[in-house]
């Protein structure tokens, strides 16, 4: 088991990840703290649940935990006003009081919702991420939680630290082998905005972390989470450096919302986003060999690195500026400057974009 911790003064919190620790979750409680004498709401979707519910209940049981459940459908339209609700009748009807954790159990849905069901319940209780998709290193850190609107998504939200989080890598064996990919997009992005030397390990090891070897999992999870919580530890509330994570994001974001939210995995979006963010990187005079190393890597990883051809190109470029009638000027962009290191670049023109998106057409 590795263990990493989430600086971030009094709401500092440690991450467990290792193969099993599923079992050990009554214990951890514990160990944390929670009492035994208030419910605890578990929070997950049917998928899930399905697979995992059952083991942690009994985990749970088994240290004097009272707990109830809540089981959404499996999805995004799950992070919702009127789900949460529902999550609301469900905390009360099990007798959640100010003592009480909510624990979500599953991907950066349940996350998502799970976390902003505690963050409101009682003006905020206790919250624990048990985490069982790669993707969710990624939503495990840093404390924002939410939920959709229909004209927005995450938009009704809230920072909210958990205890602690569980990340048993038992349970990232059941993904589906696309979901996987999709994950460990995110990961390689941690390394592609902080640490060369693991966007190496990274490409060394993808066989290893495609078929989900324990130890390169552990491992691979535990930097992906470190990066971002060093991140995060220094601008906790968005105010300048973390936005650096968004490396890729802003193709990538346009991408999913012209494409339709569906066909392609935001970890599949990003990756085709960091592509095209390394070839800005080059015409803005930085090293080509950016560019390479990039799309060497998703390829290896077997992820999408240019744009479905039907993609409309000024839609994405729309999309980008969240206006369907943007005017010509600069952007802000995420811009690697070596493997490793990017920069916030706030001049770049939407007519070098435009330029990139049309290169990035398969
Ligand atoms: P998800 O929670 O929808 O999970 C993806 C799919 O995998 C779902 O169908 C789920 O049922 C299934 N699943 C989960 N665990 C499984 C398992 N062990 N075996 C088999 N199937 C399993 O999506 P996600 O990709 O984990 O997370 C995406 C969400 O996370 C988005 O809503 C996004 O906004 C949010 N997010 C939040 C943050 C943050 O900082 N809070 C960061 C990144 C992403
Ligand atoms: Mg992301």
């Amino acid at each position: 088991m590795r263990e990493l911790k989430v600086d971030l003064g009094e709401r500092s919190y440690p991450i467990y990840i290792g193969e099993g620790l599923l079992q050990e979750t009554g214990v951890m409680f514990l160990k944390h703290g929670i009492g035994t004498k208030s419910p605890v709401l578990l929070v997950t979707d049917e998928t899930a649940g399905e697979l995992y519910l059952r083991k942690v209940e009994d985990a749970l049981a088994k240290s004097g935990y009272r707990t109830g459940s809540f089981i959404v459908k499996a999805g995004e339209r799950s992070k919702s006003l009127s789900v949460l609700e529902d999550a609301v009748t469900a905390a009360l009807e099990a007798g959640l009081d100010r003592h009480s954790a909510v624990v979500a159990l599953g991907g950066g849905v349940v996350g998502d919702l799970a976390g902003f069901v505690a963050a409101t319940y009682m003006r905020g209780i206790k919250f624990v991420q048990i985490p069982t998709t790669i993707l969710a290193h990624d939503s495990s850190v840093g404390g924002k939680v939410a939920v959709n609107h229909p004209l927005a998504k995450n938009i009704i939200g809230a920072f909210h630290q958990p205890e602690f989080v569980l990340y048993d890598t038992a349970t990232l064996k059941t993904l589906p082998e696309r979901e996987v990919r999709a994950g460990l997009s995110e990961v390689i992005k941690h390394g592609l905005i902080w640490n060369a030397e693991f966007v190496d390990w990274c490409e060394i090891h993808a066989e290893k972390l495609l078929s989900l070897d324990p130890e390169s999992l552990e491992y691979a999870l535990y930097e992906g989470c470190r990066v971002k919580s060093i991140v995060v530890s220094q601008d906790e509330r968005e105010n300048g450096l973390r936005a650096i994570l968004n490396l890729g994001h802003t193709i990538g974001h346009a991408l999913e919302a012209v494409a339709g939210y569906g066909e392609l995995l935001h970890g599949e979006a990003i990756a085709i986003g960091m592509v095209g963010s390394a070839r800005l990187a080059a015409k803005l005079g930085h090293p080509e060999e950016i560019h390479a190393v990039t799309k060497r890597i998703f390829m290896k990883y077997g992820l999408p690195t240019s744009i479905p051809s039907h993609l409309d190109t000024e839609a994405i470029l729309g999309a980008m500026m969240h206006d369907k009638k943007f005017v010509e000027g600069t952007m802000v962009f995420i811009i690697p400057t070596a493997i490793g290191t990017v920069e916030i670049n706030k001049n770049v023109s939407t007519a070098l974009v435009r330029e990139i998106v049309e290169e990035l057409k398969e």
